[in-house]
């Protein structure tokens, strides 16, 4: 039964940057806290600043669409950057206008992303505190796991936490509302059988979700470790029954996994979830946008992958230069890619999956020369080319790297934006850097044309 007097307020913060689009992305960790928080009898609100709330915004393919957004000044640290600034999200005004609205918040916990939008998140935190000056302010997300005493000190939350948030706000609910229980147990329950409380949005046409959490790999450049310290699967029939609400209750069309290592140990987890599925004729349309492993698709998987709907594909790879390769600790070889490819292109008949390879761009020691050879081979393969701007980040072994071409890494997150470093790394000007992006859409135009001749 809900607890009325202690209505607890959730916030999804606003995007600070050159660029954002919602490539199916929601606040899942905010999401996961809201469920537990419910479940142990806590009334929770959600105010998500990048949910659209009627405000204009282009609808794109698949259910990503455009944010809503507004210019803002640029921090000064960015004035050499040739790109305008804006604020992702509804209008300052509208949040302030939600926030006097909802049932009067008890506590209020704010969610953070990348490590380098934390002035959106400290915007966010200023407003809260002029309108509820008393109430206390959790932080929590990414930006506050990864840069901790950044945020203790500048953020204005009263309470900073880090890593997987469920259990951390749910204790420290109890413990300012002075109840008891037997952690240990919940702890385990939550790992793997809690789902996010969409139900906390007014309408929904696609939802994110994960079905295990952690990697196994350590990629040099990844955090991946420091929010979840072991990998863990969901049960195949916990996962189909989940998407089975969405489906059925929610009436999603687009679903996106945003698992770290989706396919991994594929016999015990993605095949019997994707048989499950088929056997249900449970049929949204599927994507990963978070890159998967490409050494698991054998041709068996490929074609379980087609047959339940997968729609966009993103294949992990990084690039070919042993910089990149080594850093990626040989997640993948060129063979490897290769024969994915192949498994996903042969079960596709109709071409009808959209799938694109990630290579990395802008980590330190990587040169221009070895992105171009990048670009070149995945377009050989006939496969969309898909850019990742390398961003430092704090905790991993690249961060040292990083921390060695630029020692302010360390004190100023704004450092971190992808669309400063990827320059500093590879130590290259704005100019060569769009010059290398357009080769790619180039590339990327020419194989869709001769997909559809
Ligand atoms: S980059 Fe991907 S594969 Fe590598 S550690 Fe991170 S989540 Fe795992």
């Amino acid at each position: 039964m809900n607890d009325k007097a202690h209505n607890i307020l959730l916030i999804n913060p606003w995007i600070h940057d050159f660029a954002a689009f919602d490539l199916w992305v929601k606040p899942l960790g905010l999401l996961y806290v809201g469920s537990t928080l419910q479940l142990f009898g806590y009334n929770v609100q959600l105010i998500d600043c990048l949910y659209n709330y009627g405000y204009p915004h282009k609808e794109r393919q698949y259910g990503t669409k455009s944010f809503y957004s507004e210019q803002i000044e640029k921090p000064s640290f960015f004035n050499n950057i040739p790109r305008t600034f804006k604020r992702y999200g509804i209008p300052q005004e509208e949040f302030r206008k939600r926030l006097k609205v909802v049932p009067k918040p008890w506590m209020i916990c704010v969610t953070s992303h990348m490590t380098y939008w934390y002035p959106g998140v400290f915007e966010v935190i200023e407003i809260i505190k002029s309108i509820f000056p008393s109430v206390p302010v959790i932080l929590g997300g990414i930006y506050a796991t990864l840069c901790l005493e950044h945020a203790k000190a500048n953020s204005g939350a009263d309470y900073v936490i880090e890593g997987a948030g469920e259990l951390e706000v749910l204790k420290l609910a109890d413990k300012i509302s002075g109840k008891e229980r037997d952690y240990y147990n919940v702890g385990k329950w939550l790992e793997t059988e809690i789902v996010p409380a969409y139900e906390l949005y007014p309408e929904l046409d696609s939802v994110s979700m994960i079905t295990s959490r952690g990697c196994p790999y350590r990629c040099s450049y990844c955090a991946s470790f420091l929010f979840e310290s072991k990998f863990t699967f969901r049960r195949p029939e916990n996962v189909v029954a989940e998407l089975e609400k969405y489906v059925k209750v929610l009436g999603v069309e687009d679903i996106a996994f945003f698992d770290d290592a989706l396919l991994v140990d594929p016999k015990r987890h993605i095949v019997p979830i994707l048989e499950l599925l088929i056997k249900k004729g449970i049929h949204p349309r599927f994507h990963t946008p978070n890159g998967i492993h490409p050494k698991y698709i054998d041709r068996r998987l490929a074609r379980l992958l087609r047959m339940a709907g997968f729609q966009t594909i993103r294949l992990g790879f990084e690039g070919t230069s042993t910089a990149v390769q080594r850093a990626s600790k040989n997640k993948v070889s060129c063979r490897e890619l290769e024969t994915a490819l192949h498994n996903l292109q042969e079960a596709d008949e109709g071409r009808i999956i959209d799938i694109g390879i990630y290579i990395l761009i802008g980590m330190p020691g990587q040169t221009i020369d070895e992105v171009v050879k990048a670009i070149e081979y995945i377009n050989r393969l006939g496969a969309k080319i898909k850019m990742t701007e390398y961003s430092p980040v704090p905790g991993t072994e690249e961060f040292r790297e990083a921390t060695q071409l630029c020692p302010q890494v360390v004190d100023e997150p704004l450092i971190h934006n992808k669309s400063t470093f990827t320059t500093v790394g590879m130590g290259v000007d704005y100019g060569t850097f769009d010059e290398v992006k357009a080769m790619a859409k180039r590339l990327n135009a020419g194989l869709r044309d001769s997909l559809h001749a």
